[in-house]
């Protein structure tokens, strides 16, 4: 210890392991490291467990939850429950959600000091020193190793873009509001957008939705896109197609929002002008951006795409020796259990001489916890067929009414979708909206990634009555 007070603030403090961002990648590229006796530090700014636990799949989820609680209550009468005049509580909910969270983070710090791991709270930002170096709050830490984990936050528009854009708020704002809006536009198509109109439309506040295109999820498989854009409109939500935000003002009586809405079937570029008025909460969920501001990794030799992304091979190495990436600030696949097995992947290729451990980024399941949830894995019909010919494609498809809506007024369809490949019929893709798909499809994920064919489906016998029966008896 040096006894200069100056000196001790210049020291660097040197780990085997160095990570910087304690979300899901973070931590677990941490954790694991630690568990094979790699001396290891942690540097997180705001809250441990990152976007995921904070303000992205947790919250989103209770969100959802109650979400599907407010759909069940439309049932309960059709089920012969009279459950008279009922009330939902925003506040309530929101204590509840914030309390759980905070429980959550004080978990993620007793699991960071159970395993030895030294937890830096502040920001990081690599310095100039020769060796790759970085500082908070004026110490500096070092390590033949550091993971760059900082993930990725919300992109905004600027003023310039669209004027009074600023009244608005982002996914990380949904967090924090304290009462249910009464009136929301979401602006965006992504599975972001479609999750927030939900869960507010659900919950009793009058959404739009705001889509540039004619189709939400358009990277989604053509089926599913489709389905969600109709299942949005039946469940309420006033959906604006091929429309854009051109301004926002601010009134007594809330925000207005002007849009301009343009016919892409029509030649001419004749465009219509609307407005919302009496705007309480304007959501912008139009994508995120990686997380490397105040970072200075462009000085330390570390490549990035056009939009900030690092560029990282698939052992997770960036252009600079001994800097590694995990997660949402690489721009792949942007969930958390990606985040989470990349992180643990190159924990054993480091410090336990697994020399090929790597994660294996195809065909990753997914789910949209839309109304209802969507439950996607693997290539599209679209991409089948690019990368195989249409002659080598078999689709196998189906849509019903589950039996749940047999007796409800409520009816919202199930639709399936088999995307099988070669002669053998290989399941390559899998998609599906209904209720239900949502825990449908862990399973079916590890009978596609083991190889299984439409006739491995087939010999399976199905079990009735439930809706995932339909995938095992597709013809
Ligand atoms: C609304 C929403 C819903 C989502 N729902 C799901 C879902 O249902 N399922 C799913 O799998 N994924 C979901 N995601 C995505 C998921 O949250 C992310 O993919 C995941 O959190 C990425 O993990 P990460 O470790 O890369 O980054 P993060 O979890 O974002 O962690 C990065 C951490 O780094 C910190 N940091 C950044 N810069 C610095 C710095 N310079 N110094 C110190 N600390 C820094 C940040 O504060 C943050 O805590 C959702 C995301 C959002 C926004």
């Amino acid at each position: 210890m040096a006894s200069d007070p100056a000196a001790a603030a210049t020291e660097t403090t040197r780990f085997d392991f160095l990570v910087v961002g304690g979300g899901s990648g973070g931590l677990a590229g941490a954790r694991r490291a630690s568990e094979l006796g790699a001396t290891t530090a942690v540097i997180e700014s705001h809250r441990l467990g990152g976007t995921c636990v904070n303000v992205g799949c947790v919250p989103k989820k209770v969100m959802w939850n109650a979400a599907v609680h407010a759909e069940y209550l439309h049932d309960h009468s059709d089920y012969g429950f009279d459950v008279g005049n009922v009330r939902f509580s925003w506040e309530t909910l929101k204590t509840k959600r914030d309390a759980y969270v905070s429980h959550l983070n004080r978990i993620y710090r007793n699991n960071l000091d159970k395993a030895k791991i030294q937890t830096i709270q502040g920001h990081a930002r690599f310095t100039d020193d020769p060796e790759p170096t970085v500082e908070v709050s004026g110490r500096k830490y070092t390590a033949p190793h550091i993971l760059i984990a900082t993930g990725g936050q919300p992109s905004v528009l600027t003023e310039a873009e669209v004027p009074g854009a600023s009244f608005g708020i982002t996914s990380d704002g949904f967090f924090e509001l304290e009462t249910l809006p009464k009136r929301s536009v979401v602006v965006g198509a992504g599975y972001i957008a479609v999750e927030m109109a939900g869960i507010l439309s659900t919950l009793g506040s009058k959404t739009s939705l705001i889509i540039r295109q004619s189709g939400v999820l358009r990277n989604f498989d053509s089926f599913i896109s489709t389905n969600c854009t109709k299942e949005l409109q039946n469940s309420g939500i006033d959906l604006w197609k091929n429309s854009q935000v051109k301004s926002v003002s601010k009134t007594d009586r809330g925000l207005e929002v002007t849009l301009v809405t343009k016919d892409p079937e029509k030649k001419n570029d004749e465009e219509k002008t609307s407005t919302i008025q009496e705007v309480d909460c304007l959501l912008w969920a139009i994508g995120r951006q990686p997380n490397i501001s105040g970072l200075n990794i462009s000085a330390m030799g570390v490549d990035m795409d056009e939009r900030g992304h690092i560029i990282v091979d698939e052992f997770q190495n960036t252009s600079r020796p001994g800097i590694y990436a995990v997660g949402d600030v690489c721009g792949k696949a942007l969930l958390t259990p990606v985040a989470i097995a990349a992180g643990r992947k190159l924990a054993h290729r480091l410090f336990e001489g697994k020399k090929d451990s790597k994660l294996d980024y195809s065909s990753i399941p997914t789910v949209v916890f839309s109304h209802p949830p969507i439950g996607t894995m693997g290539l599209t019909e679209d991409e089948a067929i690019k990368s195989w010919g249409k002659e080598n494609v078999k689709i196998y498809k189906t849509s019903f009414t589950p039996m749940y809506h047999a007796l409800t007024s409520r009816k919202s369809q199930c639709i399936m979708k088999l995307v099988c490949v070669g002669k053998e019929e290989k399941v390559v893709g899998l998609h599906m909206q209904g209720l239900g798909c949502d825990e449908m499809l862990q399973g079916f994920s590890v009978a596609i990634k083991m190889g299984a064919t439409k006739a491995d489906f087939d010999k399976t016998i199905a079990i009735h009555p439930t809706s995932s029966e339909e995938f095992v008896t597709m013809r």
